[in-house]
């Protein structure tokens, strides 16, 4: 079959059908895997292969990291003025969107998603990297209040090397969230996105380098599996903090193996986020969002709204509202969004299985499917990995729908009766990402937004964020904080320097 679109031509992705490649960037150098590895990266509209790239190994992990050393020990990277890091950080935010149309391409028929969903996320990275790039020179330290003749002062050093590993969801803008406020604070860093959707990371390595980044190992790419790539940027000795996206499971991992060294770790992890909906608002609207909170990007959104918590006044209309929408939801072409299609496939065959898996427990466990709960039957859809926007209701507190993270188009609707009620179910999880409350009335909508124990709450209205404001997980959502100022201090140290300006002698000793 002719692909409807191709991606576009570049040194680090190889043609479909290519036995070599030259992905990784390592010390200022596109090259090849050290064992000559490669990979088949498929576009998951039709399993299609898209591009092959390189696929490395323990010993792509070593170089990357030697030369990300060399790199802050012996370069003069850490030392330029933070101001001049800021300049290059405004132009990656140029280039980014010079080639906006591009990326955005680039990242539909990487991850499915739609052109229209690329275009958000290119026009937010620009943002971010924009932040930072404004953040980078304002915060040099602070004198501290001393006794006569001490001067004392705290002022901030980069970390050191830092190992980035990012999902497939959002290839590109997790990824931003990371190396822009590193590049702020000056350190090096080692890259490594996901094995399955590693397009646009190549693309922004690329631009970093025409922004002005020295080419000679301050950001190195390697590509490969979790399993052997990324395990060896966590376990190496020569990394001094890992960034990580992604899920639960791989959390706990790399947090283990991350002990061995005492290495700094960032962890953004899942959620299984509250969506609770007061009688008082009005349904229209809260239903609006409550569709696009579950289903935006097939649902396959860290902070997606995937337990709603509905007033039992409002269930029947909700519910019923919600179901008739989300069979309507156009899904198909990620590269078709002018003809309507508002949700792509889901990333692979492999995470599609486990959402059937996650339908069929539900089902056992008696929720009772009422839209979706199957793949469409459009003859079109079937070489691809797409699944219908999917809504249970019958849903409580216990069932695995409702506590496991399933990671696509699935929502769970459970009822409420009183304010309180609403809150011990709305806290009733291990994660802590998102929530979000909707009322017109101000006081309870305050009050229930300050009982969450998640890292980011909405009222009246689901899903913004901004570069300037943290974002991060209680509980088994993660550990510390990206975006805002928090997410520049996770790449910096802070050091005391003290100075005595006139030292006399003390006698501590006596007349030793
Ligand atoms: P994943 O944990 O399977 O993989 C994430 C990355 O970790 C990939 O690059 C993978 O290759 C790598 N990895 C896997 N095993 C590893 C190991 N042992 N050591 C080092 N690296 C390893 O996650 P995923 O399926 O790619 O992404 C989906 C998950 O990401 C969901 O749970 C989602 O909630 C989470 N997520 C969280 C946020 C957030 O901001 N909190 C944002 C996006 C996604």
């Amino acid at each position: 079959m002719q692909p409807y679109v191709t991606l576009p031509s570049k040194q680090y992705l190889s043609e479909p059908e290519a036995t070599s490649a030259t992905s990784m960037f390592v010390g200022g150098r596109w090259r090849a895997a050290a064992e000559g590895g490669t990979r088949e990266v498929l576009n998951p509209y039709d399993a299609s292969v898209l591009t092959v790239v390189s696929e490395g190994t323990r010993a792509d992990a070593d170089a990357a990291v030697a030369a990300a050393r060399r790199a802050f020990d012996e370069g003069a990277w850490r030392r330029t003025p933070a101001g001049e890091r800021g300049e290059i950080l405004g132009r990656i935010a140029d280039l980014l969107q010079r080639d906006r149309e591009e990326i955005a391409l680039m990242e539909s028929l990487d991850t499915g998603k739609t052109v229209e969903e690329g275009r958000i996320d290119v026009d937010d990275v620009t943002g971010v990297f924009r932040y930072y790039a404004g953040l980078a020179d304002k915060d040099a330290g602070r004198i501290v209040s001393t006794p006569e003749g001490i001067f004392s002062r705290v002022v901030y050093e980069p970390v050191g090397v830092c190992a980035m590993i990012t999902p497939w969801n959002y290839p590109l803008l997790q990824l931003a969230w990371k190396m822009a406020p590193a590049i702020a604070a000056g350190n090096t860093m080692v890259i490594k996105p996901s094995e399955i959707t590693p397009v646009t990371t190549c693309k922004l390595v690329e631009l970093t380098v025409e922004a002005g980044v020295p080419a000679d190992g301050v950001v190195n790419l390697v590509l490969g599996t979790g399993a052997e790539v990324g395990s060896a940027m966590v376990e190496h000795p020569g990394v001094d903090l890992v960034s990580f996206t992604g899920g639960l499971a791989t959390g706990k991992r790399i947090m283990a193996s991350a002990a061995e060294t005492v290495k700094k770790i960032a962890l953004e992890l899942g959620g299984k986020n509250p969506n609770i909906i007061f009688p008082d608002v009005d349904l229209d609207t809260a239903v609006d969002y409550a569709l696009n909170a579950a289903f935006f990007h097939s649902g396959q959104v860290c902070s997606a709204g995937a337990r709603l918590i509905v007033h039992e006044d409002v269930h029947d209309a909700f519910t019923a509202e919600l179901a008739r929408r989300a069979e309507a939801i156009v899904i198909g072409c990620g590269q078709k969004d002018e003809e309507g299609v508002r949700c792509g496939p889901l990333v692979s065959a492999e995470h599609r299985a486990k959402v059937e898996a996650a339908v069929a427990r539900g089902i056992e466990e008696g929720a009772r499917v009422i839209a979706g709960g199957k793949r469409p039957d459009d003859p079109e859809l079937q070489d691809g990995y797409f699944y219908r926007p999917t809504v249970f209701t019958g849903c409580s507190r216990g069932m695995d729908i409702v506590q496991t993270e399933v990671f696509g188009p699935v929502v769970t609707v459970e009822t409420f009766r009183t304010e309180d009620e609403a809150i011990e179910l709305g806290n009733d999880t291990d994660y802590g990402l998102s929530g979000a409350v909707w009322t017109n009335d101000a006081g309870r909508g305050e009050r229930v937004a300050a009982a969450l124990r998640h890292g980011t709450v909405w009222i009246n209205d689901y899903g913004p964020y901004f570069a300037g404001a943290e974002w991060g997980g209680f509980k088994r959502s993660g550990v510390g904080r990206e975006l805002g100022q928090a997410g520049l201090d996770e790449y910096r140290e802070a050091k005391h320097i003290y100075r005595n300006l006139a030292p006399e002698p003390q006698r501590w000793f006596g007349e030793v």
